[in-house]
């Protein structure tokens, strides 16, 4: 089959796959483009699926859009379909989102009849050296080959999955673990991000938890959000100098400068944003200092929680109910039915601490180290080559034009990679605002691979 007339396959239909397939069928509308999706529903992805109704998100309907050239897309989707009482400020439910993913899906669907959703998983890809064209293998072991691939299979895993005690442990994401939970039981949660305030909130809407301890390594908690202060925050433009201590320092000056100012730190939080991937050029050695050293302040003020949310969580903790604790997990042991985990504290001098619970659930949000997912695509690729992880293992290395830079450190013609895995190349690169800059930069870049004709439209 030629190159031209294969098709171009997109691996995973959450909000990266999706919003990439509708983006490359509108620029190339002769050329098919299929978009594979394993879950058995295309467009929510993990975060904005339905087994999460209460959930809400994170940021203000106003800065949801899909397309960054049309802001209040999704502002005016939902007022449509919930009604005018709906506001932009309104942090409105996760599954509204995930509706509004399927609607654009929809529309784009009968706009083009060449876009296609085939609801198989795809397990590997391969090729030869002598060819840019790929032959995906499907669940259904049947072939297919395609032009070229996105690789948008998101979040998967769990932080906790590789450990060793992760079979004790019921998953944050799955309806059927609060089902569990039985009247005057302890429930133990791992993680103290957005998904244990998720996991937290659900185990308080079934009502049958009597106590609940949430345990990360830092014991650091989501900031609610709130509304830009009315004092302008100072330029940050001398940080991205790619000097993580200095920036650090700048930073602080900054925050505090605005704080004498009257103005709160979350306006500098949000200054940062545009800038995060250029900061993110400093060194290896600076970026693992990040990692280690800052990442978990950085997550906890940068991904804010919805002020609703936050009030029902501090009541939590407030009334003794929910227990933060900070230390490492030394150990699991299931005793008749029973769990006991050690928990060791910081101070290695201090003794293990035990804490017994009926369940244990892993709220530690999607695994941060890509070698450690154990989807057999993930497995194939890292195997063959076609997928380096970073020094951190973040993400896959790319090009700046989206393409994989495979084991010999050359692109590969026919592999592209957005979602979450861009983390490698720009850090910040899992909320909506920053996806839905990549979904259509790379639609942009593709569409110009693979007809040159299109290259002047492609505006990236
Ligand atoms: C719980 C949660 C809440 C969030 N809330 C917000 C928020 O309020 N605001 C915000 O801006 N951001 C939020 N985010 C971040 C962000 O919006 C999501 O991470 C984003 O939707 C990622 O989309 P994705 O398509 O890259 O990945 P995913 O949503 O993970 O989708 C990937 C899809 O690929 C499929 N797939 C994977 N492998 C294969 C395969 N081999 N074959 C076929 N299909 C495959 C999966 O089934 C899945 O449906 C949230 C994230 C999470 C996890």
């Amino acid at each position: 089959m030629s190159n031209s007339i294969s098709p171009v396959a997109v691996i995973g239909a959450g909000f990266s796959g999706t919003f990439t397939a509708i983006h490359l069928a509108l620029r190339l509308p002769e050329r098919q483009v299929i978009l594979f999706e394993e879950s058995g529903e295309a467009g929510p992805g993990l975060a904005y699926r339905r087994d999460d109704p209460h959930a809400v998100m994170n940021i203000p309907a106003r800065r949801m859009s899909a397309y960054q050239d049309d802001p209040d897309h999704f502002y005016h989707y939902a007022r449509r379909t919930l009604g005018d009482s709906v506001s932009p400020e309104d942090f409105l439910p996760r599954r509204v989102y995930g509706d509004y993913i399927k609607h654009c899906l929809d529309e784009a669907l009968q706009q083009c009849p060449n876009l296609k959703v085939d609801y198989r998983g795809v397990v590997d890809v391969q090729t030869n050296t002598a060819s840019s064209v790929a032959v995906l293998t499907l669940k259904d072991n049947s072939a297919l080959m395609c032009s070229r691939v996105v690789l948008a299979n998101g979040n998967q895993g769990s932080a906790f999955s590789g450990s060793i005690w992760a079979q004790h442990t019921l998953p944050a994401r799955k309806a059927s673990t609060f089902d569990q939970v039985k009247p005057g039981q302890t429930v133990l949660v791992i993680g103290t991000g957005l998904t244990m305030i998720d996991a937290v909130l659900e185990l308080e809407r079934q009502g049958n938890a009597k106590q609940i301890h949430a345990i990360s390594r830092n014991g650091l908690v989501p900031q609610p959000h709130r509304n830009a202060s009315l004092v302008q925050p100072p330029e940050l433009d001398e940080l991205p100098d790619s000097d993580l201590q200095r920036s650090v320092r700048l930073f602080r000056q900054a925050a505090a400068r605005h704080a004498k100012d009257g103005g709160d730190w979350r306006d500098l939080f949000a200054a940062l944003r545009p800038a995060t991937p250029s900061l993110w050029e400093m060194s290896p050695h600076d970026r693992g200092r990040f990692l280690r050293h800052i990442s978990p302040f950085w997550e906890v003020h940068r991904h804010q929680c919805a002020p609703a949310t936050h009030v029902v969580f501090q009541g939590l903790v407030d009334s003794g109910k929910l227990d933060i604790r900070r230390g490492t997990i030394v150990s699991v042991e299931n005793k008749d039915g029973r769990l006991r985990l050690g928990l060791a504290p910081r101070n290695r001098a201090a003794i293990t601490r035990w804490l017994d619970a009926d369940h244990i659930i892993d709220a530690t949000g999607p695994a941060r180290d890509i070698t450690t997912v154990r989807h057999p695509l993930i497995t194939n690729l890292l195997r063959r080559g076609f997928l380096v992880p970073d020094e951190h293992r973040l993400g896959a290395q790319i090009q700046a034009d989206y393409r994989a830079l495979q084991r010999n450190g050359y692109p590969l013609e026919w592999l592209y990679v957005t979602g979450p895995m861009l983390r490698a190349r720009y850090f910040e690169a899992t909320a909506i605002p920053e996806l839905r800059l990549h979904t259509a930069a790379l639609a942009a870049r593709l569409a110009a691979d693979l007809e040159p004709k299109v290259r002047l439209a492609a505006a990236v």
